[in-house]
């Protein structure tokens, strides 16, 4: 097989006859690929905001008395953005091990999911600070089954992406609903930057940005969709995104049917 990595062991017998052993390490090898690229990439992340850090912390010490004040609250608040920075990576860094690492089943609380979305439309609007017209659509009152914290935070991510590529101005929908199949979809649509097909494959994996530059000034991670991905897989439920650059995109969880607990049937 073309690009197939196999490990073989010749053992030859005293008697001079030989056995072949050959393992294919396609799989290992892949897995150690990806281990190695993510270790880089977490060093990475970590090392440019260290390093804005400390330098200012060596400007500042270099010459303590003749740093005007005003400059001095600069590079504070600088410096100050930059430890944010670190702690949100660390904070998901955190999430995504614990999901990877705990218990394989989600606990499985029973909630409300109208009451989890205006939850996550408050959230929502909070972020966006006005710079967004935010709507919620939570026709189909139901209860849900799954981890009501590893949900929240998927919704949330979506959420807070959504304000994140919308410019100000923009808008922002939350909906719920049961489909005719009776899963649960939860979806977030804006009119915001979008994406280009050939990069929505991708955007799941850690650290895949389609503008580097764009997440890091909006204050992103790259983890988000991980995690996202993750919580979802967690709960056998799909990531469905439809997105067009420059008009917008529209990110779904659907959730399986028998974790959709309709109100008429409780
Ligand atoms: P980030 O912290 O970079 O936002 P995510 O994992 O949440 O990381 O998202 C990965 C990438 O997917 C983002 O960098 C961005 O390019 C793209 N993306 C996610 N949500 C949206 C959206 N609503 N509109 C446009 N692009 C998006």
């Amino acid at each position: 097989r073309r690009g197939a990595a196999l490990l073989v062991q010749v053992i030859t017998f005293g008697d001079g006859r030989r056995m072949i052993i050959s393992r294919d390490v396609t799989q290992i090898e892949k897995l150690e690929t990806m281990r190695r690229d993510f270790v880089a990439n977490v060093s990475h992340e970590l090392r440019t905001p260290l390093t804005v850090v400390s330098g200012f912390i060596e400007t500042v010490l270099d010459g303590l008395e003749d740093v005007p004040h005003e400059e001095l609250q600069r590079y504070l608040t600088m410096a100050h953005e930059q430890a944010a920075r670190m702690q949100r990576l660390i904070q998901d860094l955190l999430v995504l091990s614990a999901l990877e690492t705990g218990a394989p089943q989600p606990v499985e609380d029973v909630f409300d999911v109208a009451g989890l979305v205006r939850e996550v439309a408050r959230e929502t609007e909070a972020l966006s600070a006005g710079r967004h017209q935010v709507t919620v659509t939570a026709a189909d009152a139901c209860r849900i089954q799954g981890s009501a914290k590893e949900l929240h935070s998927a919704f949330a991510n979506l959420a807070s992406n959504a304000i994140r590529y919308t410019p100000s101005g923009g808008k922002v929908e939350l909906r719920w609903r049961v489909l005719d199949s009776g899963a649960g979809e939860f979806c977030v649509s804006d009119n915001g930057i979008g994406v280009a097909p050939e990069h929505i494959p991708r955007l799941t994996e850690r650290f895949y940005r389609v503008d580097r530059g764009r997440s890091r000034e909006t204050g992103g991670t790259g983890l988000g969709l991980a995690i996202v991905k993750h919580v979802l897989t967690r709960h056998q439920a799909e990531l469905k995104v439809t997105s067009e650059p420059g008009t917008g995109s529209c990110f779904c969880a659907v959730l399986p049917a028998r974790r959709v607990i309709p109100v008429a049937a409780r």
